[in-house]
């Protein structure tokens, strides 16, 4: 049995926020004890960067922005240690060759957004004076339920955690399952508001190229709502120095369509988009295909987190309640982490 005060569920940004906020507290809930578990073998959860090849390429989150000035205090110290950068102002649609540009800084990290949770785990263990934070990967947990005042989970390797309070920042269908595994009881309306929050799937596809690849500035393609929303090219963005590695992400019909189509299939369809701006010689030698089920909330909780009415604390956050961005799940963890209790 780990003993804890606090359980996190998910190392994401929220998780990982959550976390952080808590032991930047200066009254005694700083000195909780933290267990954050991850069923992943890393952190990150959708900063996700993959090898491919000889290269490296981002699967989920492309970039960031920032209009929050609490984001933007982390964001600060990110430009400073050279961790994030300004990677443009906007983005072409591809069909004109001209970018679109709004004033509107979109920073990616160098070496991929995978990068920003390694971050923040590094804070995590920067901070003198706390109790260490302990960061368990490869724990799926699999049920969760009251105990006396505390809470009660279990992963998939048979560990048991006990904890006084509890934060998920699974998406929500998760959450639930994981309740439901452990019949817990919510009440009707956090039952309601937990199962509004739905999310769009994207077929994401890494493809590392021999030859160039002529994208627009500043090497990317951005069209919401197409079939294919989004095409990167990882060299460019300061990812993948040794070789070119492009991400293509279908939008989400047609993620939905072919979610469970075989790899091969998503490939032919994804670098179907990629061909136009192959330059002539150029080849695809390796391809990688990431299947996200959650990859974007479509439906939003007004608030930055839910505390579940009549039972121990347990808190639920992560971008269906912050906003559907990196931004938005910041948001949402560093609010519970203000929140939480001793
Ligand atoms: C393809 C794609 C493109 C995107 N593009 C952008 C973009 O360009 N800009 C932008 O701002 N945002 C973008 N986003 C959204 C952004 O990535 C998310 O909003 C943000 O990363 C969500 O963070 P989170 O902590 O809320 O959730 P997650 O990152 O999903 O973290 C949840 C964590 O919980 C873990 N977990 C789940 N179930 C369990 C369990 N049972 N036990 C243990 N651990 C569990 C998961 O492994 C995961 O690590 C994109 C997302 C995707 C998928």
């Amino acid at each position: 049995m780990i003993e804890t005060d606090i359980l996190i569920i998910g190392a994401g940004v929220c998780g990982l926020m959550a976390a952080v906020t808590t032991i930047q507290r200066e009254d005694r809930v700083n000195a909780s004890r933290i267990t954050i578990v991850d069923k992943n073998h890393r952190v990150g959860g959708r900063l996700a960067t993959a090898r491919i090849g000889s290269g490296r390429g981002d699967q989920g989150a492309q970039f960031f922005t920032v209009r929050d000035d609490r984001f933007r205090a982390h964001v600060d110290r990110w430009l400073d240690e050279q961790l994030v950068r300004v990677w443009s102002y906007g983005w072409s649609d591809g069909s004109l060759y001209a970018t679109d540009e709004d004033g509107y800084p979109r920073y990616a990290a160098r070496g991929g957004m995978e990068r920003l949770g390694e971050r923040l785990v590094a804070e995590l263990k920067e901070k003198e004076g706390t109790a260490p934070v302990d960061l368990r990967l490869n724990a799926r947990i699999v049920a969760v339920s009251p105990d006396g005042d505390g809470w009660r989970a279990t992963d998939a390797n048979g560990r048991t955690y006990a904890a006084r309070s509890l934060v998920i920042t699974a998406p929500a269908p998760l959450a639930l399952a994981l309740l439901d595994a452990g019949g817990t009881n919510l009440t009707a309306d956090d039952r309601e508001t937990l199962t509004r929050l739905n999310y769009a799937p994207c077929l994401c596809g890494l493809f590392q190229v021999d030859g160039d690849v002529a994208l627009p500035e500043p090497g990317a393609i951005q069209r919401p709502g197409a079939e294919i929303s989004w095409i990167a090219d990882n060299r460019r963005k300061g990812v993948s120095p040794d070789a070119t590695v492009i991400t293509v992400h279908a939008g989400p019909g047609l993620s939905r369509t072919h979610f469970d189509d075989e790899d091969a299939q998503v490939s032919a369809r994804l670098i179907q988009a990629i061909q136009p701006y192959l330059v002539p010689g150029a080849t695809i030698a390796a391809s990688q295909i990431r299947r996200w089920r959650y990859a974007l909330p479509l439906v939003l909780h007004p608030e930055r987190y839910l505390r579940a009415s009549k039972l121990p604390p347990l808190y639920f956050g992560g971008d269906a309640f912050g906003g559907p961005r990196v931004e938005g799940a910041a948001l949402s963890g560093m609010a519970i982490g203000r929140a939480l209790k001793k």
